[in-house]
Parts: C-alpha cells; structure tokens; sequence
C-alpha cells in the first residue's frame, strides 16, 4: 500500500506545471497562431486529464516519464489544435440525401438569397425608414407584403422559427386570468425533433392545454362541446413527422374556422412545414405526399397560419405567419414580438427567397429543386462520382438504388427514389471511414448502411459532387 501511495506520489510530482509546458520547446510550434487564453486552456486540460489518471492509478511515475520524454504529450496536443481548427460552424458536403437536415442547416437558400445576406451583413440597410419619405415604418413591411401576394393573405409578420411563431401566437391570443385555454385534437399533441413540443410550448406561452377527440379520430363537435368562456384560441397542429393510418378523423381546417367565427372565437394553424404552391409555383409532385399547402390552409380561414422558414419553404431560419389583418396587427403589437422579431440579415435572405417565389423562379430554390430531382436525373451524377471515387486508392465504389428523405419532419413516410454510390474502403470500417470524413477538409457527412458508406447526389449542391472526391481523396492519402 504504501509503495503504491509513494509512487503515486512520484507521479504527482512528475506531472508538469504550466509554465513548464509553456516554455517546451517541442510545443512552441503547436501554440503558435493561437490566442494565449486558448493555448492555456489545453494545457490545463491535459494537465487535468493526466492528473485524473495518476488518481485513479491508471497512470504511473514510469508511465508518466514515458509519455513526457516521448511524442505523447506533442500527440495529444497536435491533436486538440486540429480539433480546435475543426470546430464552429463550416460548410459541408451533405451526400446523406436527407435534403432538409436539421443537424446540417436545414435548407441551403438560392445563390441571390445568399448574396443579398453577405451584403446586408456587412453594411447599413434600410431596415426601419421608409427610404420615400424618410420616416421609421417596420422592419418587415415589405415582408408582409410579399407573404401577402404569395399567399392571399391580407398580412404577414416573421419571426425567428416556427417555434417562436406558434409561441407568440399562443401568447398573443391569451387573456390572463380570463380566457387561457386553447383547444387542441389529441392526436396534434406532437412533439418535433426533441425540443419543440406543442404541449411544453403552450406551457411556456401561459395558456391552458385543453385536449379534445383521441388520438385517431377527433370530431368538430369535441371542439364545440370543449370551447366555453376560458377559451383563447382553437388550434390545429399539422402532424408534421408522424402519420395515423387506419380507423382516423380530423377535423379540417374550414370547419375549424367556420366554427371559430361562429362561436366567436380566434382560430390557428401550425402547418410546420410550409409547402407553397400556387398559380406561379409548380407544384412539388406526388413527391409530397399529402403535406398541407400554405395557400389551402390561408384559403380556409382559419385566422392565422404559421409555418417554417427553413423546411419546405427553401429559405433562412425563420418562422412566417400570415392571416387577417387583425390577427397579425395584434401579434405585431405584443411586446414579446419584439424579443422574437428577425434580424436585417434573415430580413434580406426571406425577402429574396419570397421575390424568387413570386418571379416564378420558385423551381430554382436549392431545396425543392433537389426534392423534385427524379432517379433518373441522379442516376448519371451518381455514375460519374462512382466513376471518380472508385478510382481512389483503396476504394471501391458502386451505384446502387436507393432511397432518400425529405428530412425535418416533412412528409412523414415519404421516400424519394434515388442512385446512390456504395463505397467501401480497403482497411477503414464504414465508421471510421464515415468519422474521417466528417474531419476532412472538406468535410463531408454520408450515410452508413450494411458496414458501407452511402453517397446520395440528391443532397450534393453544384460542385460538390467534385468536393466530395476531394474530401474522399484527401482520406485515401492519409
Ligand atoms: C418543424 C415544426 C415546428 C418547429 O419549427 P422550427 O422552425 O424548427 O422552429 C413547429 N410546428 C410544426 C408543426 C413543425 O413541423
């Protein structure tokens, strides 16, 4: 016992202090082009690390000495520099297919979106004076506008997502202590991608959740029979991720608003996604299966209508709500619009996106040009990266029939027919080969399936099937 104590001992008094490591000749190369505070800080870590070890007596004096005289300490440090070089928010290849994937930034908007936004970010704009007359108007006036032509409502306002959209509406509609209840079908109770939960959301917003129907089938009449004086808002949620087939009923949205205006009472849709068709628009085919049309559920007359700017709708992150008048002016007037309200960059990216729309260009926006892509239009750019990548060392690659998804929770058991290429390495596991990629430069996020990767063009935005052999490449080399 009290050798192991002693030579633990050793070991703490082995470990090296900062100043030590600072001043290691072998390490002033990794620590130089980084901020001191940030060199220090993986020092520290490392420092930590070991120190744990001796602790737990996984590491001892001899092992320690080893480490300190050897390429350990330089390894380990070379390798959380690249980490450290690796990491925040850089653009990658997405050939997982998954067109709207929310972990990969969800819709990359069109080339002129992107542009109006790098120029707005770095310059002044014209964000709330009207340039005519010199006075302050609002920020997203001509948003409103716009939202207004494309989808015959008589107003639009925006917001950060479709979170805080169905956030402020619930808010807006509320009247404390008097009216706090909103009523929702059972079965629209759903839950998206973890963190937005329609119940939690009501929670937050202050009102009071009152579920009506069941999980299959809910009746207009439950609506009518639930709705008293407490009642804000009757609410409908489009079940954007999931699908209930069988003995099912849901009430639509014009009776929903039929039954709103005649009971007195204000009524919503949150339809997720957001898919816009109209006389300028093509629509997106059978591909979509049946996810409600922006257009139908303004049609309707429900008052509000909400929807993501990001999802099928092609633009930056963003939360749209358009309606009457009314509804939208009382939104804009709560205080809480103000704490959920875009910035000028978002601002310039939806204004354009929305301009494309009305121009008839809507075919053009990356997201929906890449879900209407047919198999046989991305068979012939899945042969010619087959063709490319199984030239690579190591590697071999084939173009199978696949697969992919819309992604986001749009269109719930929709699958895209699509050409992939199934590559496989000589020596990498499909994991590991997937993991390195990822680390590339550039990186690039695949599918793993059956212990290979696979590469779908469906995803791939122009020039990136010659990035993704890049990426690949670049791994092959290593
Ligand atoms: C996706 C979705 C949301 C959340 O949208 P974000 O823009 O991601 O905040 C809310 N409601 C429904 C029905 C959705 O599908």
């Amino acid at each position: 016992m009290s050798s192991r104590s002693d030579t633990r001992a050793e070991a703490f008094r082995l470990l090296p202090s900062i100043e030590e490591l600072l001043h290691d000749p072998r390490l002033e190369p990794l620590g130089r082009g980084l901020a001191r505070e940030v060199w220090l800080d993986f020092l520290r870590e490392l420092i930590e690390r070991w120190r744990a070890e001796v602790k737990a007596g996984t590491l001892d004096a001899s092992a320690l000495s080893a480490r300190l005289a050897g390429t350990a300490l330089v390894d380990e440090l070379r390798l959380r520099v690249e980490r450290e070089r690796r990491a925040g928010i850089v653009r990658v290849v997405n050939a997982t297919g998954v067109v709207l994937h929310t972990g990969l930034g969800r819709a990359p908007v069109h080339a002129e979106a992107a542009a109006a936004m790098g120029r707005i970010a770095g310059s002044y704009c014209v964000l709330e004076v009207d340039r005519e007359s010199g006075e302050r108007n609002q920020r997203d006036d001509r948003l409103s506008e716009l939202l207004r032509r494309m989808t015959g409502a008589e107003a639009g306002i925006v917001v950060n997502n479709c979170a805080a959209a169905a956030y402020l509406l619930l808010n807006t509609f509320l009247k404390r202590g008097q009216r706090d209840e909103v009523i929702v079908s059972r079965g629209e109770l759903v839950e998206i991608g973890g963190s937005f939960r329609v119940p939690d959301v009501m929670e937050r917003a202050g009102v009071v959740l009152r579920e009506v129907g069941t999980t299959n089938r809910t009746r207009l009449s439950d609506y009518r029979n639930a709705a008293g004086e407490r009642t804000a808002l009757l609410m409908k949620v489009h079940t954007s991720n999931f699908r209930v087939e069988g003995f099912t009923e849901e009430v639509t949205p014009t009776e929903l608003a039929v039954l709103g205006r005649e009971i007195g009472l204000p009524t919503a849709f949150d339809l997720g996604s957001g898919l816009i068709e109209g006389d300028d628009v093509r629509p997106l085919p059978e591909v979509m299966g049946d996810e409600p049309r922006v257009r139908d559920a303004v049609a309707s007359g429900v008052d509000v209508v909400c929807f993501s700017g990001d999802k099928l709708f092609g633009g930056p992150q963003s939360g749209l709500i358009v309606g009457k008048r009314a509804a939208i002016a009382a939104l804009r007037k709560n205080p809480v619009y103000r704490a959920l309200r875009l910035d000028k960059v978002t601002i310039a990216g939806l204004e354009r996106s929305l301009e494309l729309y009305l121009a008839g260009r809507g075919d053009e926006i990356p997201a929906r040009a890449m879900l209407r892509a047919t198999a046989d239009e991305l068979r012939p750019r899945a042969e010619k990266l087959a063709a490319a990548l199984g030239k690579l060392p190591g590697c071999r690659a084939e173009v199978i029939p696949e697969r992919s998804q819309p992604g986001s929770g749009a269109a719930p058991g929709v699958f895209l027919p699509t050409f992939v290429v199934r590559l496989t390495h000589a020596r990498l596991k499909a994991a590991a080969f997937a993991a390195a990629l990822r680390r590339s430069e550039p990186p690039a996020f695949v599918r793993v399936q059956d212990d290979a990767l696979l590469c779908d063009p469906r995803s791939l935005l122009p020039g990136d099937d010659e990035l993704l052999v890049e990426s690949v490449r670049s791994v092959c080399a290593s």
